[in-house]
């Protein structure tokens, strides 16, 4: 496996993997704890509900309680036992007391505080007489030791707020009671109080007549503002006909609980793309290290080699010559030119070495003039001009106009002869190089297009690099130091000029040479 590669998996293993499991890991219990939570506030309600329930059976126990014992049969049919008579007195909404003897020996006794209504006692007897099963099953419940209270159908429809609650008392003499209540003044004098303690700034809590869709008490006000769907109904255990309900006062806890749960979720997904933004950087910034690395190790070898070849000749044919065994002038003369050859390859690739350290480093100095294009581009072919046709070079040249840069003249000779060399370098059969230059918006434009081998979209992108020389194709026999392109770019952008290139596989390449046109 190469280095980038095992970099690259072992920043997914370190970083990524972790953090994506983590994520999914959180994600399902964010879900769940959401779930906990919903239903811990749903006990939460339940309980609440379970509280007023409570409370009114406890009122109505307390009722029953109270009345219990205080029936008196010698009483006059009309006059109420004085603890009837305080119960009544303490609760408007208790409206009718009403005993009846099972054995039908004494008359139906009716308590009440109010206007004593005519009807009533007919009312009564029907009530009763509808729910005789009801009667027999209290007695029943009674008899086994439970005194339970149950609400039947009142028989007069037209009062819509009464109800009527039945259970049995006495010992061995079995009586029917029953009370009336007017639930209108139950739900606001007795209920309502309660509910508004309970309720507090934290929940709306209201009594519904689910059958007519009604609200018949609320705690609510008219500035709340909530959802009005119940978070939690409950019946009404002593009314079942009546319903509890309860809901959160502003935003509600499910609100509440999701809302978090989505902004942990958009934390988490946030983080995420942070992470793996943060991997892919830094994977590539080392992947760029790694391969610059390569590419020096490479630079080293290629140097190496560059130099090895020239000293070898030179040393070879600098020792013939000390020895004294040419054996003509000729031959000397032949030696000598090519000890000069070797020298000077040996001095250029040192030149180059020496000029990228030195624009690198930001040490060399450029002089900055006005310089006539054309006249620098034909200096610089005409002393070019033995080398081109020397190595079967024809070049075209087409100049547009009197274009002016300001550049440093060496370093505009440097990057066309770096330019040059390279298109015959990485020419092959059609040997041929079109220069050409032309004006573009406030830009002049140096063109240099060869016919040669070209350069693929991939390699396009790292040429410029400093050591990069495309690895492929019959570059082997090709010389090189991956420095010369690096060595043009940087000697551009000094000047504030730019280069680019397009070039296609087999069909030649064309670099671009961009600067600030100067000419006024
Ligand atoms: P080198 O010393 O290898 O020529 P350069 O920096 O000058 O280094 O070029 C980098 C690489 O770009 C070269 O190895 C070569 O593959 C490619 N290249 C440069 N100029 C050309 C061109 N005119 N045609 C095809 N390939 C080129």
């Amino acid at each position: 496996m190469n280095s980038t590669r095992r970099i690259g998996l072992l920043l997914t293993l370190i970083f990524l993997l972790p953090a994506l499991f983590f994520s999914v890991y959180e994600m399902s219990t964010l879900n769940k704890d959401e779930k906990m939570i919903q239903e811990i506030y749903q006990k939460q309600l339940d309980a609440i509900l379970f509280s007023v329930n409570q409370y009114a059976d406890d009122i109505l126990s307390s009722w029953i309680a109270r009345i219990e014992g205080h029936y008196d049969a010698s009483l006059p049919t009309d006059s109420v036992p004085p603890k009837i008579q305080d119960v009544l007195n303490l609760n408007a909404s208790l409206q009718y007391v009403f005993i009846i003897d099972t054995t039908a020996k004494e008359p139906m006794k009716i308590y009440t505080n109010n206007m004593y209504d005519e009807n009533i006692r007919q009312h009564i007897e029907q009530t009763v007489s509808n729910h005789r099963t009801v009667i027999a099953e209290l007695i029943r419940y009674k008899r086994s030791g439970f005194q339970k209270i149950m609400r039947i159908a009142w028989a007069d429809k037209d009062a819509r707020f009464t109800e009527c609650l039945v259970y049995i008392s006495g010992e061995s003499q079995m009586k029917i009671s029953g009370l009336l209540i007017n639930t209108e003044l139950f739900f606001e004098d007795l209920i309502g109080p309660k509910l508004q303690a309970v309720a507090q700034d934290q929940f709306i809590l209201s009594v519904l007549q689910p059958a007519s869709d009604s609200v018949v008490y609320t705690t609510a006000t008219r500035n709340d503002t909530t959802s009005t769907a119940e978070a939690l109904t409950k019946d009404l255990w002593i009314l079942p006909d009546y319903s509890l309900g309860i809901r959160g006062k502003g935003t509600t806890m499910q609100e509440l609980v999701r809302e978090r749960t989505r902004s942990n979720l958009i934390l988490l997904i946030g983080l995420d793309v942070i992470l793996i933004i943060g991997v892919v950087l830094v994977f590539r910034n080392l992947k760029k290290e790694v391969d610059l690395a390569q590419n020096k190790a490479d630079f080293v070898s290629n140097v190496s080699h560059e130099i090895r070849t020239p000293l070898a000749l030179i040393s070879m044919f600098a020792e013939t010559l000390e020895m004294d065994r040419v054996p003509s002038e000729e031959k000397k003369r032949e030696y000598y030119h090519i000890i000069s050859k070797e020298t000077q390859r040996l001095s250029g690739i040192v030149n180059k070495i020496l000029n990228f350290s030195q624009t690198e480093a930001n040490k060399k100095t450029l002089y900055p003039e006005r310089l006539h294009v054309d006249t620098e581009i034909k200096n610089i072919l005409d002393t070019y001009q033995f080398h081109l046709s020397n190595k079967g070079f024809a070049y075209t040249y087409e100049p547009v106009g009197d274009l002016y840069i300001k550049a440093d003249k060496e370093a505009f000779t440097e990057i066309m002869i770096n330019l040059i060399d390279n298109a015959m370098k990485y020419s092959d059969t059609v040997k041929k190089i079109d220069l050409s230059t032309r004006a573009e918006g406030t830009d002049v434009c140096i063109v240099i297009k060869d016919h040669g081998i070209g350069i693929s979209k991939k390699d396009q992108k790292h040429i410029f690099d400093k050591f990069y020389r495309v690895p492929e194709g019959n570059l082997a026999r090709k010389s090189g130091t991956g420095l010369g392109l690096s060595l043009v770019k940087q000697l551009m952008e000094a000047q504030g000029g730019r280069i680019m290139v397009s070039s296609e596989p087999g069909h030649g390449s064309e670099f671009r040479l961009y600067f600030e046109s100067h000419n006024n």
